[in-house]
């Protein structure tokens, strides 16, 4: 949570490790030398200045506030957006199971029919008091159970009522099936409804300190919330999508058959890390504009756009690609140079293969690669698959 604090901190060991690496060259360096080594750190400062570290330098209180308010929210949401999942999945399973039903129904009646057929038949013949049973019996079921008191049976009879009890049972499980299917329905409705309480206690628990924000903090809190906003339509869509490509076995975190967005780079060249769904979805790579964005294992292409506003500003992840590895994982870049993607959607990419370029497009401060390792649409810690 607090970045800052760890921003400031890292920065400071940064700094003094940098003037320990100096100490020896101390003598040698020149003033101009010792002037290009600062700017070089003053240009990493403000490289490193990415997304979240340039809006939570101004983050207030109230806008925190605002931002832990947001994460419960983001949690209801997910919460409600899964229950609704599982009910539309049971919704499915009930439709079949009714269209069973129906099909054995219209079995069953058949093969009732088949039977009464032969036992007429057969009491029309004389042989064995069948139709007498089933008048002095308490319907089919009961005549079955009496009918296997019986011990001599022709097997051509036997196979029938079995046949007929098969169904039946059938119908009567599929039955039950449904009727839980439909409790759970309800169970995860009233879940819902308790989560919905929930969330507007929050959205109106937020909405207080909302109104109260001062106009700079506003501007920013809209900026927020339309970067939240935008994320959860993509989570939204990329979770749609793994729905509709199920992967039976999700790849473990590790970073085997893959490489590094960034050639030369390695995890240990992370500027700014994952802090989870509300803070930092993804990890950042501070780099010059203009590097070249490689795909870090083969796949195809889920999304690739530019996300602006209706006056042509970039906004939020801005230029980005989304690309789905089939292995249950997909990888997210954003912030690059604008028009700089090189792939559409729908098109196959081979790992190493260059995608777009570096840029600052979007909620960015400096040029800078926002990675993302997305599970069922949600993000996870992109670190341990990356070399
Ligand atoms: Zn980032």
């Amino acid at each position: 949570m607090n970045i800052k604090k760890t921003f400031r901190i890292v920065f400071i060991i940064s700094l003094i490790m940098v003037f320990l690496s100096g100490i020896g060259l101390v003598n040698a360096a020149t003033s101009s030398e010792l002037r290009k080594q600062q700017s070089d750190i003053d240009k990493q400062i403000e490289e490193t200045n990415s997304e979240i570290a340039g809006v939570k330098d101004q983050m207030t209180d109230q806008l925190n506030q605002i931002s832990e308010l947001n994460a419960e929210i983001s949690t209801y949401q997910t919460d409600i957006d899964n229950l609704q999942n599982q009910i539309d999945t049971l919704t499915t399973q009930i439709d079949e199971k009714q269209k069973n039903i129906e099909e054995q129904q219209v079995k069953y009646d058949a093969q009732k029919e088949a039977f009464e057929k032969r036992l007429v038949a057969m009491y029309e013949s004389g042989s064995v008091s069948y139709l007498d049973m089933l008048l002095s019996s308490d319907g089919l079921a009961d005549f079955i159970s009496k009918y296997y008191l019986i011990s001599q049976l022709a097997e051509y009879d036997e196979e029938l009522l079995q046949n007929i009890e098969d169904t039946r049972k059938q119908i009567e499980n599929e039955k039950t099936e449904l009727e839980n299917a439909k409790n759970e329905i309800a169970a995860s409705q009233s879940a819902i409804q308790t989560k919905q309480n929930s969330l507007t206690s929050t959205v109106n628990q937020k909405n207080a300190i909302v109104s109260n924000l001062s106009a700079e903090e506003k501007e920013l809190q809209d900026k927020l919330e339309e970067f939240e906003q935008d994320k959860r339509e993509i989570q939204a869509e990329l979770a749609a999508l793994s729905r509709k490509n199920p992967v039976e076995d999700v790849v473990a975190p590790s970073a085997a058959g893959y490489i590094s967005p960034l050639a030369g780079k390695t995890k240990s060249n992370i500027t700014t890390g994952y802090y989870g769904y509300a803070n930092h979805t993804g990890v950042d790579f501070a780099c010059p504009a203009g590097t070249p964005i490689r795909a870090v294992k083969d796949g195809t292409v889920v999304i690739s756009k530019a996300l602006k506003r209706p006056d042509g500003t970039y906004k939020s992840y801005g230029e980005y690609v989304v690309i789905d590895h089939h292995d249950g994982t997909m990888t997210l870049y954003a912030h690059m140079t604008p028009n700089s993607r090189t792939v559409t959607v729908n098109q196959t990419v081979s790992q190493g293969q260059t995608i777009g370029l570096v840029g600052t497009t979007g909620n960015s401060t400096g040029n800078h690669l926002h990675f993302e390792v997305r599970i069922g649409g949600s993000p996870v810690n992109p670190t341990p698959y990356l070399p």
